[in-house]
């Protein structure tokens, strides 16, 4: 039986009208296409990298923008879900992801070249639901900066290639495998069509040492309106559904926020104009 069933309303509330703004380290600007943010370890690799610029000429010297968050003025958040390779089996969390459906809990998940290779019905699930949204998450999930540009093409095209085929929709997003990037990983992601998708709230749900109660003490401190919080669903999370679920029914509804995909949080939001 499928996890989502379209036979069911899965009707949402009504959202903002998006608009074409995003923040940049706490300034509106008009372009959707710009970075929301640049995390230190990339600010590292643009002062200091000689290769990085070197690989950045052979591209263009193009950036895909990188998303950390949306606007702040926005009351939305965005729950995000990476496919890591998998360490045993199953491999997917599908009790999670029944919960999500059940719930119609828009989300974003980042798949793996070697998940979706693994998992084709569960990735058939996924890309049945309709307030999910795909991104890839690295063909082989290496650590992009150690490797060439060549090989990082590979592994950036390979898992965009592999979940395009399965699911006859090329994907947009990525997520660097470990969060790590460099200046050519950006070119390659922008020569690629990608926009690359960090966080500002993390889990910390892949650590056994975490209790729940811990993971969402973070959360619910540190998350604010636009922000993107990282998970996973390839059955390596600890607590996941249990924090997964607190910030739904009880973090987002306290303070007003709606819950929608990343494409979306990082969109913009306002009311609806008068005609
Ligand atoms: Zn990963």
């Amino acid at each position: 039986m499928p996890l989502f069933d379209a036979s069911i309303n899965q009707s949402r509330p009504d959202r903002c009208v998006t608009v074409r703004t995003l923040h940049v380290r706490g300034k509106r600007t008009p372009a959707r296409w710009l970075a929301c943010a640049v995390p230190l370890a990339l600010a590292f690799a643009l002062a200091a990298g000689a290769a990085g610029a070197a690989s950045s000429a052979s591209l263009g010297g193009q950036l895909a923008p990188i998303l950390t968050a949306g606007p702040r003025e926005c009351p939305r958040i965005a729950l995000t879900f990476d496919l890591c390779p998998a360490s045993h089996e199953p491999g997917f969390d599908a009790a999670l992801v029944r919960w999500l459906i059940e719930h119609r809990v828009p989300a974003t998940f980042f798949a793996s070249g070697r998940w979706i290779a693994r998992h084709p019905e569960p990735l058939a699930e996924l890309a049945a639901v309709p307030f999910f949204e795909l991104g890839t998450h690295g063909a082989r999930h290496l650590h992009l900066p150690t490797l060439g540009e060549e090989a990082q093409r590979a592994e950036l095209s390979g898992a965009i290639e592999a979940l395009a085929s399965r699911t006859g929709r090329r994907p947009t997003l990525f997520r660097p495998p470990y969060g790590e990037y460099d200046r050519t990983t950006l070119g390659l992601a922008e020569s690629l069509g990608q926009r690359v998708v960090m966080w500002d709230v993390v889990s910390g749900d892949p650590s056994p040492d975490l209790s729940a109660r811990h993971m969402w003490a973070t959360v619910e401190s540190q998350a604010e309106p636009g922000s993107i919080v990282i998970f996973h669903a390839n059955g390596n999370g600890h607590h996941t559904l249990e924090v997964a679920e607190r910030v739904v029914t009880e973090l987002v509804p306290r303070r007003g926020w709606e819950l929608v995909t990343v494409s979306e949080v990082v969109a913009g939001c306002e009311p609806a104009a008068a005609p």
